[in-house]
């Protein structure tokens, strides 16, 4: 098949303390200062090496409290990124993509062994606590912050009780829709939304 390249142009825009290499990424940073999420954009770089070549490798963002560094795609990323960004988790941290702005379709990448790439099997999403509130990226958007017992988790897998996604909780919807509506005529942040626990 013929190599061909679906990816728009990109436009960059200035959003907040940044510019962003295209829109979609500031999208996310406002999706992410909606949520309350510390993120830094480009801040590291380094060289990965991968099938005996070096290539300069800087990941988009780095979220400071999750410890994920966060790749954003317009489209479903193709092996040679899946490859640079494993052989950056080897070194630095795991990187996490998604691709459009969809929050729910997290692909983690965690290293390499013998030279071979590494992918989490698991669909990583963007959940949020409904009982201490923390704004996470989890293997199916399970939180892991220790609000919930084994007994509990139990229970939701049988969907006994707590009939609950906490990856599209009404904070998590409304920050989604915000950010895609974001228009950027001022570089102005977006405020973090209002939240209360709802859970006890
Ligand atoms: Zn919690």
């Amino acid at each position: 098949m013929r190599y061909k390249n679906y990816d728009l142009p990109s436009i960059k825009t200035r959003y907040g303390d940044y510019h962003f290499k295209s829109k979609l990424e500031a999208r996310w940073a406002v999706f992410m200062d909606l949520l309350g999420v510390s993120y830094e954009y480009e801040k590291y770089q380094g060289i990965v090496s991968v099938n005996f070549f070096e290539y300069a490798y800087m990941p988009d963002f780095f979220l400071n409290d999750i410890e994920l560094f966060l790749e954003i795609k317009p489209r479903k990323p193709v092996e040679s990124e899946l490859n640079k960004a494993a052989a950056w988790a080897n070194d630095a941290g795991d990187v996490v993509f998604f691709y459009n702005l969809a929050p729910d379709n997290g692909i983690r990448m965690i290293g390499c062994e013998n030279a071979i790439p590494i992918m989490d099997a698991d669909v990583w999403r963007w959940c949020e606590c409904l009982r201490c509130l923390k704004v996470d990226i989890t293997a199916y958007g399970v939180p892991r912050c220790g609000c919930f017992s084994d007994d509990e988790f139990d229970m939701m897998l049988l969907g006994k009780i707590l009939d609950i996604d906490f990856s599209q909780t009404p904070t998590i919807l409304k920050a989604f829709s915000m950010a895609k509506k974001h228009d950027f005529k001022t570089n102005t942040k977006a405020r973090k939304l209002p939240r209360r626990a709802s859970l006890l």
